[in-house]
């Protein structure tokens, strides 16, 4: 009979240390499996199929829409999933919330009882699924879950607001597929290879491209919404329109090597003083873009330290940038009520 040896003593490794590899490896296999179980999925079907899909989105009713290769999207009808599925998908829907109308909106919104006392906005969040980037070597995906939003980025984006008594409230948050555009795949490669430096082609349509494939024409036209997208391009972290409504964050960057390293994927917060810029605090800093707010010029800067940046960033708000963002706050504020109005008046 042939003797069955294990492959550490062969190698002469003393069992407790393979243990401890293995169990390193377990560790790792399992952070790991945190950040893709939440988009990769067994599915499998009442037919007693399973198939491996990731999961971009629900559709309308009753549809799920899965990706089972770059090339292949498909939607299926949910009754055709076995329990597990179901239940998963009960479960992402209910973390994600539902879109609310116009009345329900409006009822979110508060307006300042005075100057200084607490304006609240609602506040929209779309996880742009189904993009893999890559950059160096590294594989970048939607990996922000929607407890992560609730628990970790929301409190972080509300405690840089306090200062000037802004409170964002989750309205919800949507699973979109990316949006299938005329030249997808060039896009995404023309977005992997921008650079902040160069005026080229890549950086020119970069925003425009990013918008497009994440959907933003699909945006709720009066509410705050912040999109979250694998990459934004080398060193860059977010984007936003001044005075609008939307906003844009990388889920990876490579800023914090200012391009030299590859992307990693950002620190959903960090402590103070800043280091690498969380996707919490870039998220505030891009709401502040659409409250109206520049980035201070260098050359004439006295306060240091600020959340839109300039010479070493952080998260102070000057009693100039404050009130600036506040007038904006309070239109943004009585738009969402006046389109209230607008649907509740008979016509
Ligand atoms: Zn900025």
């Amino acid at each position: 009979m042939k003797r069955f040896v294990l492959p550490y003593l062969r190698l002469g490794i003393s069992r407790r240390s393979l243990l401890k590899a293995m169990n390193c490896v377990l560790l790792a296999w399992i952070v790991m499996g945190q950040a893709a179980a939440e988009e990769t999925k067994e599915w499998k079907t009442t037919k007693g199929e399973i198939w491996q899909a990731e999961y971009l989105g629900k559709g309308d009713d009753d549809y799920v829409i899965l990706q089972h290769s770059p090339a292949k999207r498909q939607s299926y009808r949910i009754e055709e999933f076995s329990q597990e599925a179901k239940d998963f998908l009960t479960r992402r829907s209910a973390a994600l919330g539902t879109p609310l109308d116009d009345q329900k909106l409006a009822k979110m919104v508060r307006l300042p009882n005075n100057a200084d006392s607490t304006i609240r906005l609602p506040l929209r969040f779309i996880l742009v699924h189904g993009i893999v980037m890559n950059k160096n070597g590294v594989a970048m995906r939607m990996w922000v879950s929607p407890q992560q939003v609730k628990e970790s980025i929301l409190p972080e984006i509300n405690r840089i607001w306090e200062k000037a008594n802004i409170q964002w409230d989750l309205e919800c948050m949507i699973d979109r597929p990316f949006e299938e555009i005329a030249d997808s795949k060039n896009a995404i490669a023309s977005i992997e290879r921008s650079t902040r430096d160069g005026m080229n082609v890549d950086n020119a349509r970069r925003t425009e491209r990013i918008g497009a494939l994440s959907g933003v024409k699909q945006s709720h036209p009066s509410i705050h919404q912040i999109y979250l997208f694998p990459f934004l391009g080398s060193t860059y972290q977010g984007f936003a329109t001044i005075g609008g409504n939307v906003a844009f964050l990388g889920v990876f960057s490579d800023k914090a090597s200012g391009g030299k390293k590859p992307p990693t994927a950002c620190l959903l917060t960090e402590t103070e003083p800043m280091k690498f810029g969380s996707i919490g605090r870039t998220a505030g800093h891009e709401l502040g873009h659409n409250l109206g707010l520049l980035h201070p010029d260098r050359k004439t800067q006295k306060e240091f330290h600020r959340l839109m940046g300039g010479i070493k960033h952080g998260y102070n708000l000057t009693a100039e940038e404050i009130t600036t963002a506040r007038k904006h706050a309070i239109l943004r504020a009585e738009a969402i009520l006046a389109a209230a109005k607008s649907t509740s008046d008979p016509k």
